[in-house]
């Protein structure tokens, strides 16, 4: 899109006269030509958009809250547990030995982000992702609310200390803090589990130290990114913005300004009908920079699509609110495609999205149908170390077996195993029966007894069945062995 030079740098909106805002080439929206940072004060935004995003935001805040508390038949909604390597998706209990299903999961997150971002441009940035949320829909709000609209937090900022301006920052601070100490510690609860953080903050401390470590850890981490990173996690930090130039093409659906409706930019003057300012030639862009005012990443969006847009939507709502004040059209600034502003061309579903969108669907059906046939139960049956063979007194032959059993169930499950390709006995050890709890992993011995006459050589295959109520729940391979024939 081009990128025409604007008439006048504005001293409006509190943006400064000394910054030439026409080289946006050069150095990035948040940084002055020397490198330095220029702190945002994105403008408070309303209109439609924002409204629309804000009950998003609030129906993702409150299931992101409430997600490590919520039970699915006693198993949590989500439980990412690296440490312990315990994982719960949608109640659903996964274990390392799903690492097929776990692979397949993230084909299909990537997958999904391609397709995605090839027909919607960085619509999860601006919508979906919980550090845009949170930052817009909770600090900012809150921030707003304490220290006011843009101007008068800069005016704010720009005041000499006193007990006014202390109190405002120290009660944004505070709040800030204990935001992010809440924030963080529902991350751990997605790590450890609700009922360990609860553990961790109420019991004895020094049983929990490497747990209020990461609490702590945690919160200056979250408070950091809200109070002070702010924009530039997006910008510097988050690897997305980096590759969504990759899948972008001139079909994608993207917050993008109309330059063949706009331009040429030019204030508008005092009662000047839209017909003179088409008769010299002048565009719908009357070069308020309200769209600029609002921007959270502090780009202008005129300058055509740009890494820093996270798709949040602000500067359509700012625009539309000066169409309409100007009596213009409203969508100056609007989701389009760049082939929908240069050629009029509807939005289109392009073959590459069709590729992208299909290799999506059969990922999808390949693991929801892994997840729908996985085994209740993970068996390992292995002979014991070091142990060859025993003859008992009848003439039969006997081998050790240690026996490990996840039980990937909400109920618990009696185990016993059956010979399937040959006779002879098996017993499981222990206390019988042999119950392995659920959700849990148990081992325990298991010893074989064949006759001699059934045996293959010195190793038979066998294949046995892993039962519970009669049921069989799968099938395991293991080999016996025996004396040389
Ligand atoms: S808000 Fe609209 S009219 Fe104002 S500068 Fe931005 S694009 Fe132009
Ligand atoms: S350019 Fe518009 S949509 Fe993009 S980040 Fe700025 S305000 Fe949001």
């Amino acid at each position: 899109m081009s990128q025409p030079p604007e008439p006048s740098s504005p001293a409006r909106h509190g943006v400064a006269q000394d910054i030439d805002w026409n080289d946006f080439r050069d150095h990035l929206a948040t940084a002055d030509p020397q490198g330095n940072r220029r702190w945002l004060h994105p403008k408070k935004p309303s209109g439609k958009w924002h409204w629309r995003r804000a009950w998003f935001a609030f129906a993702l805040i409150t299931v992101m809250f409430a997600g490590p508390w919520i039970r699915i038949q006693g198993n949590p909604l989500l439980l990412l547990n690296i440490m312990e390597r315990r994982f719960s998706i949608l109640g659903r209990i996964f274990w390392p030995q799903d690492f097929v299903i776990f692979a397949v999961a993230m084909l299909v997150f990537i997958t999904g982000i391609i397709v995605f971002t090839a027909a919607f441009g960085r619509l999860w940035c601006g919508w979906a992702c919980p550090q845009t949320v949170m930052m817009e829909m909770v600090f900012r709000k809150i921030e707003y609310l304490i220290e006011g609209d843009a101007h008068e937090q800069r005016t704010l900022d720009a005041a000499p200390w006193n007990a006014r301006k202390l109190f405002k920052k120290l009660l944004k601070q505070i709040l800030f803090l204990v935001l992010s100490f809440v924030v963080g510690n529902t991350l751990l609860a997605y790590i450890i589990g609700s009922e360990r953080l609860l553990a961790t903050q109420f019991d004895d401390p020094r049983h929990h130290l490497v747990g209020l470590t990461f609490m702590v850890l945690f919160t200056l981490l979250f408070y950091a990114i809200f109070a002070r990173f702010r924009e530039q996690a997006c910008t510097f930090i988050c690897p997305y913005g980096r590759f969504q130039s990759a899948m972008l093409d001139e079909n994608s659906l993207v917050v993008a300004y109309d330059h063949k409706r706009g331009e040429k930019r030019s204030p508008l003057l005092r009662n000047q009908p839209p017909a003179q300012r088409a008769a010299l030639g002048l565009g719908d862009c009357v070069a308020c920079r309200q769209c600029v005012a609002v921007c959270p990443t502090g780009i202008d969006i005129r300058n055509g699509t740009q890494m820093e847009c996270v798709n949040c939507t602000a500067c359509i709502d700012a625009c539309d609110a000066i169409m309409d004040k100007v009596g213009r059209p409203r969508g100056l600034v609007r989701f389009a495609s760049l082939n929908n502003i240069e050629h009029g061309e509807p939005q289109r579903f392009t073959a590459r999205m069709k590729l992208y969108a299909g290799i999506l669907v059969a990922l999808i059906a390949l693991f929801l149908f892994l997840v729908f046939t996985r085994a209740e139960v993970g068996t390992t049956l292995l002979r014991a170390p070091g142990a060859l063979f025993q003859v008992t007194a009848d003439g039969r032959i006997e081998n050790l077996y240690t026996m490990k059993v996840i039980n990937k169930t909400a109920r618990d499950l009696p185990i016993e195993l059956r010979l399937e390709n040959r006779s002879g006995t098996v017993r499981i050890m222990g206390a019988l029966p042999f119950i392995v709890p659920r959700d849990n992993l148990a081992q325990t011995s298991v010893l074989i007894e064949l006759d001699p006459a059934t045996l293959a050589g010195s190793g038979t295959k066998l294949k046995l069945g892993v039962y519970s109520n009669s049921k069989l729940l799968e099938t395991v391979n293991t080999s016996f062995v025996g004396p040389r024939k």
